[in-house]
C-alpha cells in the first residue's frame, strides 16, 4: 500500500484512498492528491481487447489500492450497466476530422454520469471498510450537470442522503427541470439566489463549519462531497482517456506509442486534470488543450501564469463551464510546485483573500503540456454549424467550445496527432441553444414560439439521433422540489433537511 493521499495544503494529513473518498475535502481545506501517480501495468495493446468495465478496473485499482478486486469489480458492475444507452459506455466518433469521445450516454446525458454513477458505490464500500456507522450526507453545489448526475447516482442508495444547491438563474431550463423532478426520499434540491461560485463557496463554508458538523454527527450524519474535488470523482474519469486511446488502437487509427492530443471543455478543471493524470500514468498524450468559454480565467492563466478571478462573471450558453474558481486547478498547482503543500496553501490563501495569485516562472515551465484556448459565444455557435455542415453531426454547446478551440489549435500547429475531443453533453441537453446555432446556416424554421418538446422533436429530425430516454421522460414528470433560499441561509437548509 505505497500510494496514499495527502492534502494539497498540508502533507501531514495523509489518508487511504477509501478515507479520501469519504472525507471529500481535507480538514485543512485542501484537496487530496495521490502521493505518486501509478504507471499503467498492462500494455495498451492488451487493454485494446478489453471492455470499458475491464479497462476501468485496471486503471482504478492502481489508485484505489485499499479496495479489494472484488469490491472494485462490484462497484464497476453496479455503475456501468444498462443505465448507459450504449454498450461501449463511451463510444468514440470520427467526425469532421477529429474524434469525439461521447461521455454522455449515462442517466443524465452528460459526462458527469461517468463518475457519479460509480461514486455512491465507492462511498458506501469505503464506509463499510472504515466502520462508518453514520449516514452519509452528500452536499453539492452545481452549475447544472453535477446536481442531476449526483441526484441520479445517490437517489435511494441505502445509507446516503443527498442535497443539491443550484444557482436559480444559472442553469438551463432542461437542467432545472431535471433536478426539480428528482425522485427519491433521500433527495433534496434547493435553488439559491446567487451564482455558481457563491453556491460552491456556501457549500465549502458548511464543510468548514466544525460546530455544524459536530451537531450533525450527534444526530447520526456525516457530510461528504460529490463535487469534482472528490478523488472518487476524479479517478473514474481517468479511465475513459485510457479507454479512448485503446479504441483508436483497436481501430488501427494509431499504433501503440503514437501520441494523441486531447481537448477538454473545462470548468472546474476536473475532467482535464484526469487526462493529465492519464498522461502521467504513461498514456501517450501530447497536448492537453484546455478550452474555456467567455469565462476565460484559465486561458489567461495559461498565458500569463496569473490566476485572477476578479472579473465579471458571464452567463453563457455553456453554463456548466461558467466558473471563475476552478477548484481542481489546486491539484495541478500542487504538482507543478513540486508537491509543495506550503506554497500551494499560500496561493490558495491569496486566491481567497485577494482573488488572485501568480505562479513562479519555474512552475510555468511545467505547464508546457497544456495549451489554453477559449471560444466566445459567437465562435461556439458557429462551430456547431461548421461541424454539422461538414459531417451532419450535431454537438452540444460545451463540446462546441472545445471543438472550436481544437480547430483553432490545429490550424496553428504542425502537429498531426489524432485529436480526441471530450464530448461532455448530449445536444438534447441544450436543445434550444443548439438549434439557434444551427438556424444561422440551416433553414430549420422559426424557433421562438416552439415548446421544448417541439424543439426536441426538431432536433431529432435534424440530427437523426433518437431522443434519449432521460429527455423523453422529462416532459411529463411532476415538480417535486421548489425551495429557494439566500446564500447565507444554506446552513439552515441543511439542518432543516436533517432534523
Ligand atoms: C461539468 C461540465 C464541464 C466542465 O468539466 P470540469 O471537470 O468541471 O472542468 C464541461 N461540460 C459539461 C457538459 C459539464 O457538465
Amino acid at each position: 500500500m505505497s500510494l496514499q493521499y495527502v492534502s494539497t495544503r498540508d502533507k501531514t494529513n495523509k489518508v487511504t484512498a477509501s478515507q479520501a473518498i469519504l472525507q471529500g475535502l481535507s480538514q485543512d481545506g485542501g484537496l487530496f492528491v495521490p502521493t505518486v501517480i501509478p504507471k499503467l501495468e498492462i500494455s495498451l495493446d492488451t487493454l485494446a481487447g478489453y471492455s470499458y468495465q475491464r479497462v476501468a478496473f485496471e486503471v482504478m485499482k492502481l489508485f484505489l489500492n485499499d479496495f479489494t478486486d472484488e469490491e472494485l469489480m462490484s462497484c464497476i458492475d453496479a455503475a456501468y450497466d444498462d443505465k448507459f444507452d450504449d454498450v461501449s459506455i463511451a463510444p468514440i466518433k470520427n467526425e469532421a476530422g477529429v474524434y469525439y469521445l461521447e461521455l454522455f450516454h449515462g442517466a443524465t446525458i452528460a459526462f458527469k454520469d461517468m463518475a457519479l454513477s460509480i461514486l455512491p458505490h465507492l462511498m458506501t464500500t469505503a464506509a463499510k471498510k472504515n466502520d462508518v456507522k453514520e449516514e452519509i450526507v452528500i452536499l453539492t453545489a452545481t452549475s447544472g450537470d453535477t446536481g442531476k448526475a449526483a441526484l441520479a447516482g445517490f437517489a435511494d442508495v441505502p445509507g446516503t442522503r443527498i442535497m443539491v444547491f443550484y444557482p436559480k438563474d444559472g442553469v438551463s431550463p432542461i437542467q432545472e427541470k431535471q433536478m426539480v423532478t428528482q425522485k427519491g426520499d433521500n433527495t433534496r434540491v434547493i435553488a439559491i439566489r446567487g451564482n455558481f461560485d457563491e453556491a460552491q463557496t456556501g457549500v465549502k463554508n458548511i464543510f468548514g463549519d466544525k460546530q455544524l458538523k459536530d451537531e450533525l454527527k450527534s444526530r447520526g450524519y456525516i457530510l461528504s462531497s460529490a463535487n469534482s474535488i472528490n478523488i472518487g470523482r476524479l479517478v473514474p474519469q481517468i479511465c475513459y482517456y485510457v479507454y479512448a486511446y485503446t479504441r483508436l488502437l483497436a481501430d488501427n487509427v494509431i499504433k501503440n506509442g503514437d501520441t494523441i492530443d486531447v481537448t477538454v471543455p473545462t470548468g472546474n478543471f476536473g475532467n482535464i486534470l484526469a487526462c493529465y493524470y492519464a498522461k502521467q500514468m504513461g498514456l501517450p498524450v501530447g497536448k492537453l488543450v484546455c478550452a474555456s468559454n467567455e469565462n476565460r480565467v484559465l486561458y489567461d492563466f495559461f498565458g500569463s501564469g496569473v490566476y485572477d478571478k476578479n472579473r465579471e462573471f458571464v452567463l453563457t450558453t455553456s453554463p456548466s463551464m461558467d466558473i471563475l474558481i476552478s477548484s481542481n486547478l489546486e491539484r495541478l498547482i500542487y504538482h507543478i510546485a513540486g508537491d509543495d503543500d506550503k506554497q500551494t496553501a499560500e496561493f490558495m490563501r491569496l486566491l481567497s483573500e485577494e482573488g488572485k495569485y501568480e505562479i513562479t516562472p519555474e512552475m510555468q515551465k511545467r505547464l508546457s503540456d497544456f495549451y489554453g484556448g477559449y471560444a466566445n459565444e459567437n465562435a461556439t455557435a458557429e462551430e456547431i454549424s461548421r461541424v454539422y455542415h461538414a459531417s451532419g453531426y450535431v454537438i452540444d454547446t460545451h463540446t462546441a467550445v472545445a471543438s472550436a478551440v481544437s480547430y483553432k489549435y490545429r490550424e496553428g500547429s504542425s502537429a498531426k496527432s489524432p485529436m480526441v475531443i471530450a464530448s461532455t453533453a448530449s445536444p438534447y441537453k441544450f436543445t434550444r441553444y443548439v438549434l439557434e446555432a444551427l438556424s444561422r446556416t440551416e433553414d430549420i424554421g422559426r424557433l421562438n414560439d416552439k415548446s421544448d418538446l417541439e424543439l426536441t422533436k426538431k432536433l431529432e429530425a435534424i440530427s437523426g439521433v433518437e431522443i434519449p430516454k432521460a429527455v423523453r421522460e422529462l416532459f411529463d414528470a411532476p415538480v417535486l422540489h421548489d425551495r429557494v433560499c439566500d446564500v447565507d441561509k444554506m446552513p439552515d437548509e441543511v439542518m432543516e433537511f436533517l432534523s
